[in-house]
């Protein structure tokens, strides 16, 4: 559901703080930019026999902060429940993979990184990032707190602790393999619970001339181009550049370049250095910074539009899936992912609408959606199913995944993608 639905008092932002600046929900610092209602965790995938089992729900809703530019979701579902078992493997994406091949190169020789140097991420997945360093004769720790993930990254042959990182962490690394020379952190920052002690992390673990580079989706691709569905549980806070640099200028830390990339459906790659460090800010740091202010993306209003965008969105993708349905046709679903979900569950889009949902993943494939409690199946099931259309929830691998397709495209199947408006692909000639 979608914010204004009547019956639905909004609630109260009383006790909320700001994630960055502390500020109070009190002072009217806070602004709500949008109510998605509660749903389920979108990466709670359900297996066969928990069906008959009840599903917690959470409250889903976005708020701004006028003291530090933050746009964050207000509830914090413990960090023990959502990522001890994670379901998404980076490794699964082609589009990852290459990716990250190319970034570790850069750094690689950007960095002058050797058999001296110490690469470290934060949520290293399963090593799609750092077997490159590894293979390079760089040496590599990662912190994965999901152990069904470290498992794998250890068998490429990434020495990886199974915990989270913040400044506890960060000191015990440095105690034992001393301070880092590059910090990663690809798509986690918007992700932990205490984005101070994570940043707070970084400067202690950093060596004087280090860097970090984060990588996490930016808050004006998801307001411009309405990509309402990278909000979950698991995503707390929405980065501008303004409300990174935030955090760095409280732990003594500096953006000193930034560049935007497409992964994600948009994302920042900041580099971050010690605010001492002999490394002077690139250019394009002011400029975007500079640019953030004449869009005003540090102000509320900025956001003001943003719900009634996404409920006209809704609006236009049920009223197409509904003429496909009155018409007869049959719908699938491809991409089991966090975004998938939160689109089919705020939108309540279910099983009277799509038949089954495809992924990639093998972990996925035999489970069920959460909330909407679709099946998963093998990519290779659209073949078989032969629908008419397939919704195309992971939307941000739009082009690996058509030419995955194109067989499926070539027998006249269509791909809706759903954002920033529905857009259907015809088939392939
Ligand atoms: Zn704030």
């Amino acid at each position: 559901m979608v914010s204004g639905v009547p019956g639905i008092a909004p609630a109260s932002l009383t006790g909320f703080r700001c994630r960055s600046c502390g500020a109070d929900a009190g002072d009217g610092t806070l602004t709500e930019v949008l109510d998605l209602g509660t749903t389920p965790l979108a990466n709670r995938l359900l297996a066969t026999e928990e069906l008959a089992e009840p599903e917690p729900v959470w409250p889903l809703r976005l708020v701004f902060c006028a003291g530090c530019g933050l746009c964050q979701i207000t509830e914090t579902v413990p960090p023990e429940t959502l990522f001890r078992e994670y379901v998404y493997f980076s490794s699964f994406s082609d589009t990852m993979v290459a990716h990250a091949r190319d970034l570790a190169a850069e750094l690689a020789a950007q960095l002058d990184l050797g058999a001296g140097s110490l690469v470290v991420e934060a949520a290293s997945n399963d090593g799609y990032l750092l077997q490159w360093f590894h293979r390079a004769g760089i040496p590599v720790l990662g912190v994965e707190p999901a152990r069904n993930v470290a498992v794998l990254a250890r068998e490429k042959g990434v020495d990886t602790w199974e915990r989270f990182f913040g400044l506890e962490t960060a000191r015990a690394i440095v105690a034992e393999r001393g301070r880092a020379d590059l910090f990663l952190a690809a798509n986690v920052f918007a992700h932990v619970a205490d984005p101070n002690d994570f940043v707070a992390g970084i400067e202690a673990l950093l060596g004087g001339e280090g860097v970090a580079v984060i990588e996490a989706p930016y808050v004006r691709e998801m307001v411009e181009r309405v990509e309402f569905d990278t909000i979950y549980h698991e995503h707390l806070c929405y980065f501008s550049l303004t409300a990174m640099e935030a955090f760095f200028r409280r732990h003594g830390l500096r953006a000193v370049d930034v560049e935007r990339i497409p992964l994600h459906g948009g994302s920042l790659k900041v580099t971050a250095a010690r605010a001492g460090a002999r490394r002077h800010p690139a250019a394009a740091v002011a400029a975007l910074l500079q640019e953030e202010r004449e869009l005003g993306v540090d102000r509320a209003a900025y956001f003001a539009e943003f719900g009634a965008r996404v409920a006209r969105l809704r609006e236009q993708l049920t009223a197409l899936l509904g003429r496909l349905k009155a018409d007869g046709r049959s719908i699938a679903a491809y991409g089991a992912a966090a975004k998938g979900s939160t689109l089919l569950n705020c939108f309540g889009i279910g099983a009277e609408t799509l038949d089954f949902v495809v992924d990639r993943s093998t972990v996925k494939q035999g489970l069920h959606m959460p909330g909407v409690r679709l099946p998963i199946h093998a990519p290779e099931h659209l073949l078989k199913a032969a629908p008419d259309y397939v919704l195309l929830l992971t939307w941000n691998f739009a082009d690996e995944i058509l030419a995955q397709q194109a067989e499926y495209r070539r027998r006249g199947g269509r791909f809706i993608v759903p954002v920033p408006e529905p857009f259907v692909v015809e088939p392939a000639a």
